[in-house]
């Protein structure tokens, strides 16, 4: 069989080494320069360190088939995600754990301490059901915590208030009552040691595909083969005839310094008068790599327009309800696979967004066979 794949991110290279493996003829298309989507990396020619060009990425999974897979094409190294959060004037760790309620709340609670005091004097009991993200907080971690570290961030982020939000997106995030300041909880976590890009490449690298670069193909004008897997914006696909599918984008402000300048790699800004929602620096995604010169980005985020890059799915009712007839109609298009964060609207780690690539052109090549 003869595939097009259109789209070289994660989701893109995955499906196509898969269906690559099983004999198919893979062609990849991609409008950018570089293949790996926006996990892109590459080093800064001035300074020398690993930069995450669309904002950092973290490779983090409790999969163990998924984390053996990306170990299968390049080396991984050890990695902690650990993050502070710049609030109303001192420095906390994130997600909240026992440092930060003990340090938020000037006390000195052991774990059993802090859960009762939390659930008997902050928590908003009444609330039996949370229905958004702001009901969620306000439930879990009471109204100061809520205000100081969430309520700002989220609003700057989201550019909506938290309580038209979902209570999912807040779910991302424990709340923890020892000092594990570990931001993510997956049994597996790791940087590729030469960057995102190198590992894309090497899934890519197989005789049956073909990948082209600066290659901007529209649904009307690409050669599909005898099957499209279409990793590209979903309401793109369908020429936005119901509408545009709402998401946020980011613009990132770079600046560099010497040394080392904030101390890690992610500073998170809660209070609403700070207009980014948090500073990376670039060469602690590399801690095995040392560097005099630092590269650091502010992030600020904002709507996302018809020529900006789309990075957030904000899935709200009106999008939920757009998304469903855009389903309908790629349930009803023939031949055609739609994947990944842009072709299927959804808030997708690098992980999950393997796990479903894999599933799916493995789903194909029962369909179409070995070649
Ligand atoms: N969040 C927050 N304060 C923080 C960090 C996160 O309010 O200091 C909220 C924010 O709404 C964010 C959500 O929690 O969108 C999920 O955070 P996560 O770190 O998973 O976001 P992502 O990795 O997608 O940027």
């Amino acid at each position: 069989m003869q595939i097009t794949i259109v789209g070289a991110g994660l989701s893109g290279a995955v499906a196509g080494r898969t269906l690559a493996e099983a004999g198919h003829r893979v062609t990849i298309h991609d409008g950018r320069p570089h293949v790996a989507g926006n996990c892109h990396t590459e080093r800064c020619p001035d300074t020398g360190v690993m930069v995450h060009l669309y904002g950092p990425h973290i490779f983090h999974t409790s999969d163990a088939e998924v984390w053996d897979y990306v170990n299968a094409f390049t080396r991984f190294r050890p990695y902690r995600h650990q993050v502070k959060t710049t609030v109303q004037g001192a420095v906390y760790a994130m997600p909240i754990g026992l440092h930060t309620i003990n340090q938020f709340f000037g006390r000195t609670f052991r774990p059993d301490e802090a859960r009762q005091y939390i659930e008997e004097h902050e928590a908003d009991r009444s609330i039996t059901d949370p229905q958004n993200f702001e009901e969620q907080a306000l439930r879990f971690v009471g109204p100061r915590l809520y205000q100081a570290f969430f309520k700002g961030y989220t609003e700057k982020q989201w550019g909506l208030p938290p309580s038209s939000l979902p209570a999912s997106i807040l779910k991302r995030l424990p709340l923890r009552f020892d000092y594990n300041d570990n931001y993510f909880a997956h049994d597996f976590q790791g940087m590729p040691e030469h960057g995102y890009t190198p590992m894309v490449q090497a899934i890519l690298d197989h005789p049956n595909i073909d990948v082209h670069l600066k290659s901007e193909v529209g649904a009307d004008q690409v050669a599909r083969g005898d099957h499209l897997i279409w990793t590209g914006a979903l309401d793109g696909y369908f020429g936005a005839r119901l509408g545009r599918l709402g998401y946020r984008t980011l613009d990132f402000e770079r600046f560099t310094a010497t040394g080392d300048w904030q101390g890690c790699a992610v500073m998170n800004y809660g209070d609403p008068d700070v207009p980014w929602t948090r500073i990376t620096e670039h060469k602690h995604f590399a801690p095995w790599e040392t560097h005099e010169g630092s590269v650091l980005y502010r992030e600020v985020s904002r709507a996302c327009g018809a020529d900006d890059i789309p990075y957030y799915p904000i899935r709200l009712v009106d999008e939920m309800a757009m998304l469903q007839g855009y389903q309908a109609l790629a349930d009803a298009e023939e031949g055609v696979t739609f994947l990944g964060r842009l072709g299927t609207y959804a808030y997708m780690d690098m992980d999950v967004t393997i796990r479903a690539a894999l599933d799916a052109a493995r789903g194909l090549v029962d369909r179409f066979g070995q070649a």
